[in-house]
């Protein structure tokens, strides 16, 4: 059957260490995981139930590709976030079972239109136009389980121009890994190809055109993006 268009070209993340690609399916987020940056966002920190919001697969930038300065914003900041890419879904999906799901880890940044987000939060409106914009969410190449494990605890950090701006610990997200899936699940059903952003540790802020941003999980992986 002939398609009347074009087929769009499928989003595919690298795996480290090999040619093999992980093509994605959809792009989920988290907010407000560590209740660091929840009191820095104004919030309380206490668990509230995991809220999420979505990014669009080609929003995924290659890790060696420089972030494109989007439009229409002058707040622009780094979020930097642990990303899990899926490998199994599901609906429902029991806590105890969901970490079977993951295919492997990479790091990430929630790239976020700040000054946007503010007038929608005021508002009432949604998160879309301060999350999902083109290239909003560099990563670097997926870090398979079977290699790395899953890591629960780790210094995650975020550096712009060599200092040092985001610090914080895998040990400090408000839902783990394993209960955002399961959470997740009962919202959407979940499938191989999705591709979960996990909220950002505090320290939170602006990046201007020039600067470079290096960030990284230890133990799963690093990455250094250029703003042009
Ligand atoms: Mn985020």
């Amino acid at each position: 059957m002939k398609t009347v268009i074009p087929v769009p070209t499928p989003v595919l993340m690298r795996i480290s260490g090999t040619t093999h690609t992980f093509p994605v399916r959809r792009v989920y987020g988290v907010g407000r995981n560590y209740a660091a940056h929840a009191i820095e966002m104004g919030h309380d920190p206490d668990r509230e139930a995991p809220f999420f919001f979505q990014k669009n697969p080609d929003n995924l930038l290659p890790p060696t590709a420089g972030f494109p300065y989007p439009p229409l914003s002058t707040d622009v900041h780094h979020e930097v976030e642990l990303v899990i890419a899926l490998k199994r879904g599901g609906t429902d999906i029991p806590a105890g079972e969901a970490l079977d799901c993951v295919y492997g880890y990479a790091v990430g940044i929630d790239f976020t239109r700040r000054d946007l987000q503010a007038e929608a939060k005021a508002a009432g409106k949604p998160w879309a136009a301060a999350k999902a914009f083109e290239h909003s969410a560099p990563c670097s190449a997926i870090v398979p389980a079977e290699t790395i494990g899953h890591p629960g605890d780790g210094n995650i950090w975020l550096a712009v121009n060599g200092e040092r701006r985001q610090q914080g610990d895998l040990n400090q997200m408000i839902w783990k890994v394993p209960e955002i899936i399961a959470e997740l699940s009962r919202l959407f059903v979940l499938a191989p190809g999705d591709v979960i952003m996990t909220g950002t540790p505090s320290g939170v802020g602006p990046v201007l055109r020039g600067d470079t941003v290096t960030c990284g999980i230890d133990g799963v992986a690093t990455l250094a993006v250029t703003i042009v």
